[in-house]
């Protein structure tokens, strides 16, 4: 079996989806994994998303899982399934505006600083509070984005224990916003998180959405 087959059997009776990650791969390597039934695929940069989408079958799902910048949002409004890294309020209203323009929601996840490392992106709880705040509002702007979940990464360590406890920790603001702020929106249910080195951890916190690219593409340079 091949580690394609092995995680769709391993995820088939769960909650949790793949999104095969294919940055810096041909569409030659996507179109393998197309034709064994993958929709799902993941890019962190616009250009290189953009060729992919305008090279390849148009029922692929594109997920954006990279650090955006307020000035691209409009090569990709017209098609972005997804967009996972949403981390600031700035970045919001320009997907919003864009979205409006294609006649489009946008379905997004807001990206959660939970590593310890400082370099990695992501809100702080204060910030994400702030951005629900705006959304929830009754005279709220933001009618053309959808809120789905929340996205994060886990520090990059052998170390079990800490990830672990990252996921479970975002985990929880997942589901007490869900609960509270949140209740009201019957969308907000995905919790995209664990790659290549964390995805098993991942799921038995209750990831949904799994980003892995280097094991089912190989490494990359
Ligand atoms: C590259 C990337 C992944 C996939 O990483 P792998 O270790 O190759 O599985 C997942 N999430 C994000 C945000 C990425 O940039």
């Amino acid at each position: 079996m091949s580690f394609f087959e092995e995680l769709n059997s391993l995820i088939q009776d769960s909650p949790t989806r793949l999104v095969a990650v294919s940055k810096t791969k041909s569409v030659s390597e996507i179109m393998v994994l197309y034709n064994q039934g993958q929709r799902i695929f993941g890019e962190n940069k616009v250009q290189e998303l953009v060729e992919k989408y305008e090279e390849l079958p148009k029922d692929i799902q594109w997920h954006l899982i990279g650090h955006l910048q307020s000035n691209k949002v409009k090569y990709i409004a017209s098609f972005i399934q997804m967009i996972h890294s949403v981390d600031s309020l700035k970045l919001l209203f320009e997907i919003n505006k864009e979205a409006k323009k294609s006649n489009r929601i946008i379905p997004i996840l807001l990206q959660m600083h939970i590593a310890s490392e400082e370099t990695k992106f992501g809100l702080s709880l204060k910030e994400l509070f702030e951005i629900l705040e705006y959304y929830t509002a009754p005279n709220s702007e933001l009618k053309n984005i959808e809120i789905q979940g929340l996205m994060g990464m886990a520090t990059n360590t052998q170390d079990e224990q800490i990830i672990r406890t990252e996921f479970k920790e975002l985990k929880n603001t997942f589901e007490s916003v869900k609960k509270t702020i949140l209740l009201s929106k019957e969308n907000f249910n995905e919790l995209s998180m664990g790659m290549s080195s964390d995805y098993k951890i991942a799921i038995q916190e209750g990831s949904t959405m799994i980003r892995i690219g280097s094991l089912l593409f190989g490494s990359r340079n």
